[in-house]
């Protein structure tokens, strides 16, 4: 898929872990409308989406949120700063109104994010669910390497039609 010079610009201005994930949700949606090559406009047509989406009006929409978190990382964190954040509206939640609503927090369960499919099909049974946060532990080189199944468990989640946040607290 060719990019113009404008488009990959655009894409910079992505967080660096979400480029490529951004990268290839652009890609689908211009490979969708049988185009073979990438404007800026596609770009900023994906971005505004979801955008729109984390800023819908909190009113008429509570929008749902399930954070997942390293298993391994969870024997020396408790996960206060994620739920913090969360409560406060910062860092990664900033976008959300105040009816946003947290509907589960749990560990990947292990090696290579072991349970996450299971619970969060659970979850699509029981209480919707429209956002996954995956915690900056996960995410970040902060207090090891970033996971390195994160890319398998994005898709993975976005396989299930929830939308995927890189990172929580930081
Ligand atoms: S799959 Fe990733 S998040 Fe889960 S324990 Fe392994 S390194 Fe941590």
């Amino acid at each position: 898929m060719k990019w113009t010079k404008t488009a990959l610009k655009e894409l910079e201005k992505a967080p660096e872990f979400v480029r490529d994930m951004a990268k290839k949700k652009v890609e689908g949606v211009v490979t969708e409308k049988g185009k073979e090559s990438v404007t800026l406009k596609d770009v900023q047509d994906v971005f505004e989406e979801y955008m729109s989406f984390m800023e819908s009006d909190p009113q008429e929409k509570k929008t749902t949120i399930a954070i997942v978190r390293c298993d391994r990382i969870s024997e020396a964190c408790p996960g206060s700063a994620c739920l913090l954040s969360l409560q406060a509206r910062k860092v990664n939640f900033k976008a959300y109104g105040e009816n946003a609503q947290l509907v589960a927090m749990f560990t990947c369960g292990g090696c290579p994010g072991r349970r996450i499919s299971r619970l969060l099909n659970n979850l699509i049974k029981t209480v919707k669910v429209d956002v996954v946060h995956l915690s900056s532990c996960m995410t970040k080189d902060a207090y090891q390497p970033p996971c390195p199944h994160r890319e398998a468990i994005v898709t993975m989640i976005e396989k299930k039609g929830l939308t995927v946040v890189a990172g929580t607290h930081h």
